[in-house]
């Protein structure tokens, strides 16, 4: 059977107005003609045919069985076929309606729900059907009627389409208006051509559909809106977290830059206020030794008490000097068992946006399971930034080379090794020796204290920091040593 693929759930009637309906469809037609008749029914069954479905058209006046036969013979390529195989029956429709002389509608129900049952069972996806009535008396109108409002309730769950042929001629306009309420829409020849004329029901049908249409569009509309509003809420809060990133890591590098400023510049204020009484004392009482000197006969108790009180405020000048030491060995110390790559992961993350502004390239290469060493983390975070400042000043004004930064760390027999190697002009042999005196700088702006309290802060946690030598730039490093008396 030559069959082509439809839509299991749409089945195409043939008749163009109509195109394709679902199964469960009921609907009718009003003809005038013999030809009304065929120029529906020959394509319905066509159609059906040849999509795979049983037909079963019942005939009536002025249509004879033969007549129907010849047309749809014609018509159908191959129809001799679907003949033999029983995919058409065409018999004559008060013949279906009836058992011997009776009018028996309530077996006609029984006859399509069986008639639907044998073509699934026989493997079919449905019935195709058309009933003509012109057999109808006048007399068996209403119980007809009644019939077929019963089946326009049922056929919504027969796999089946029925396409109803009434007479227009001698039809009063309440029959048509009954016809009307019991199918789901009609087709009419009007102005040469056919038309679906639309029934209450499918009025109904279409405004639901409709309204349901118009619904979901609004649902659509509303969802579009509440998307869109979370998008821009959502870019907004990304925009505002970039915005906060860029902050956090600017007030990082403030941090950082402050960290060094404000501890150098504290202590070098707390230096000059300290030390400038006595140099100041030391300073007056020289002079007046001096002016002494220049007089006829010096008084050398005045001159001892001067000269001691010089002694005693240059050994003051001395012991602020220690004490500020002492103070920076002993610091607000605040020891613990520290990974040492971890401050210097805190330390590059700090200092990212600073090494980026000034085009270093900043790499680490830390090993992995260090041992822990006791320290201060803040303190040594500050050497770190020292080293890592330094770098980037002595890389600041090489502009044709390279500005490339590496913390390397690793593990000693007494503990760990951090080392931060610039690609800088490096260190001069004559200034390795003096570079961790306190105020040595070759720098215009420089103070000159960074390495020497680096020193300090390493040495009181009991390590060693250094220069060492390098294939290029300055490699300054420093080790920690696992356990460590603490000197104070
Ligand atoms: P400051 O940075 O204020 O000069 P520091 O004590 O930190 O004080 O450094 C002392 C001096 O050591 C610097 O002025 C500089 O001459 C030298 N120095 C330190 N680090 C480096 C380095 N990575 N490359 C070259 N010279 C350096």
């Amino acid at each position: 059977m030559a069959t082509q693929r439809v839509d299991p759930q749409l089945r195409k009637t043939g008749i163009g107005v109509v195109g394709d309906v679902p199964w469960g469809t009921h609907f009718f037609m009003f003809y005038e003609t013999k030809e009304d008749l065929l120029d529906t029914l020959v394509p319905y069954f066509k159609a059906g045919l040849e999509t795979g479905e049983p037909c079963l058209w019942l005939v009536s006046e002025p249509l004879t069985e033969e007549e129907a036969r010849n047309a749809l013979g014609k018509a159908v390529p191959g129809f001799e076929r679907y003949v033999a195989d029983r995919s058409i029956e065409i018999i004559r429709g008060r013949q279906f309606y009836h058992s011997g002389h009776d009018l028996d509608l309530k077996q006609a129900i029984r006859n399509w729900a069986q008639k639907t049952d044998s073509a699934l069972a026989r493997g079919y996806a449905g019935l195709r059907v058309s009933a003509g009535t012109a057999w109808l008396e006048r007399r068996d109108w209403n119980a007809f009627s009644d019939y077929e409002e019963e089946v326009n309730n049922c056929i919504g769950n027969w796999r089946m389409t029925a396409l109803c042929t009434y007479p227009l001629a001698g039809s009063t306009a309440a029959e048509i208006l009954d016809v009307t309420r019991t199918h789901h829409f009609a087709i009419a020849r009007r102005h040469n051509g056919w038309e679906v004329l639309e029934t209450s029901e499918l009025k109904q049908a279409k405004s639901e559909i409709k309204r349901l249409n118009d619904e979901l569009e609004q649902r659509v509309i509303e969802r579009t809106q509440q998307i869109t509003a979370a998008n821009e809420e959502m870019r907004k809060e990304m925009l505002e977290r970039q915005r906060a990133e860029e902050a956090l890591l600017e007030a990082q590098a403030e941090l950082a830059r402050v960290t060094r400023a404000v501890d150098l510049g504290e202590l070098v204020a707390t230096i000059a206020h300290e030390v400038n009484q006595p140099l100041t004392a030391v300073v007056t009482n020289g002079n007046f030794c001096l002016r002494r000197l220049e007089g006829a006969s010096p008084n050398l108790d005045e001159f001892r008490a001067a000269v001691t009180e010089i002694v005693s405020d240059g050994a003051r000048a001395s012991a602020i000097i220690s004490r500020i030491r002492g103070l920076l060995r002993k610091g607000a110390f605040r020891r613990r068992e520290l990974d040492i790559n971890r401050v210097i992961q805190d330390v590059s993350i700090l200092l990212r946006n600073e090494l980026n502004r000034n085009g270093v390239s900043f790499r680490t290469d830390l090993k992995a399971d260090l041992p822990h060493v006791p320290g201060d983390p803040v303190q040594l975070q500050q050497v770190l930034i020292n080293l890592v400042v330094n770098a980037t000043e002595a890389m600041r004004h090489a502009a044709d080379r390279t500005r490339e930064l590496l913390i390397r760390s690793a593990k000693t027999p007494e503990g760990v090794l951090v080392q931060v190697q610039d690609s800088g002009p490096g260190i001069k042999p004559e200034a390795a020796e003096r570079i961790f005196e306190p105020f040595f700088t070759t720098k215009a702006e420089g103070i000159g204290l960074g390495l020497s309290i680096s020193r300090s802060i390493i040495e009181s946690h009991g390590g060693h920091l250094s220069i060492a030598p390098a294939s290029r730039g300055a490699l300054v490093q420093f080790t920690l040593p696992v356990s460590s008396e603490v000197l104070s």
